[in-house]
């Protein structure tokens, strides 16, 4: 190999870690909603927007309440280009609607890619939950141009299902500046997913809602920069409430088996607010990194490494 190669090559190597690296100056997650179905916690319901560029590009979940919240970030409906659901719980999805009505007033004309799970007997699937709300014969048909491909409109939401056949990684979307992959979650019988965005470099992983009887999550969000996990019980928590969340500790075993760089707790509820002392505690036990919890309209960036 002669010198002039030797360098290039050199060169190649040296710019391809050097885009591999979180370029974190760049991106940030804000929280929309940091509370849980209660209407007595103080907080929007579940919602995230990843920001990047000074663009908030990519929203997970749409909490009621999580809309005024992201009025109140100054983001732009007409940067947002998709949305993900980990399920359609009412504490996820009920803002949805007023992104579409919201959209109208603004020059979007490029489509929402939509993103949710499958259906079951309990749940409606992403596209399901579309057309129901949206459709001709759906909550909303006033704005049913814009899932209809026969109608005209300004931008379409593109709704897509997410297998929950397989406990495996899925690659979802692939756009020039982030990647998006799901893994389906226990969250008692009802179809979930947790999310994870891969974006200039870094990446954030949700977990939703989510008991961790799969034990997918961990696998999900190895190495993440950022993983938001909901702390919805307490450790204590049986029945119900057990069936369908993860106890502190299970959190803190996900975030060391992942080796995530920073823990966010959030979906907090009454009755994990003011316990967050115990909540950190049991974590410790596991994990030994950076754990803060959320409170709505919050920005975390990726760790600087
Ligand atoms: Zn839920």
């Amino acid at each position: 190999m002669n010198m002039k190669t030797f360098i290039f090559i050199s060169l190649l190597v040296f710019n391809s870690i050097v885009l591999a690296e979180c370029q974190s100056q760049r991106v940030y997650v804000q929280v929309l909603g940091s509370g849980g179905p209660e209407l007595t916690d103080g907080r929007a319901s579940s919602s995230y927007l990843v920001w990047l560029d000074g663009k908030g590009i990519v929203l997970i979940d749409a909490g009621p309440g999580s809309s005024l919240n992201y009025e109140k970030s100054g983001a732009k409906l007409n940067d947002l280009e998709a949305v993900l659901f980990t399920h359609f719980h009412v504490d996820h999805s009920a803002d949805f609607s007023a992104y579409v009505k919201g959209s109208y007033f603004t020059h979007r004309s490029r489509d929402i890619q939509l993103f949710g799970p499958e259906s079951n007997h309990l749940m409606p699937s992403a596209t399901e939950f579309t057309d129901r709300l949206l459709g001709k014969q759906g909550v909303y048909p006033y704005l049913q141009d814009y899932i209809s491909l026969s109608k005209k409109s300004n931008f379409k939401i593109n709704a897509k299902n997410i297998s929950l056949t397989k406990h495996d990684k899925q690659s979802v979307y692939k756009s020039n500046d982030y990647s998006l992959s799901a893994i389906p979650v226990h969250h008692g019988p009802l179809p979930a997913l947790a999310w994870r965005i891969n974006v200039a470099g870094c990446s954030i992983s949700f977990s939703g809602d989510m008991s961790n009887r799969f034990q997918t999550l961990a696998v999900l969000a190895t190495g993440s920069d950022i993983l938001i996990a909901h702390n919805a019980i307490p450790e204590s928590q049986k029945g119900v409430g057990r069936k369908l969340h993860m106890p502190p500790s299970e959190i803190g075993n996900i975030a060391q088996q992942a080796k995530v760089k920073k823990l966010i707790l959030s979906h907090r509820m009454t009755r994990t607010l003011g316990g967050e002392q115990d909540t950190l505690a049991k974590i410790r036990k596991y994990y030994k990194g950076t754990v803060l919890f959320a409170n709505d309209m919050d920005r975390f960036k990726p760790e600087n490494i």
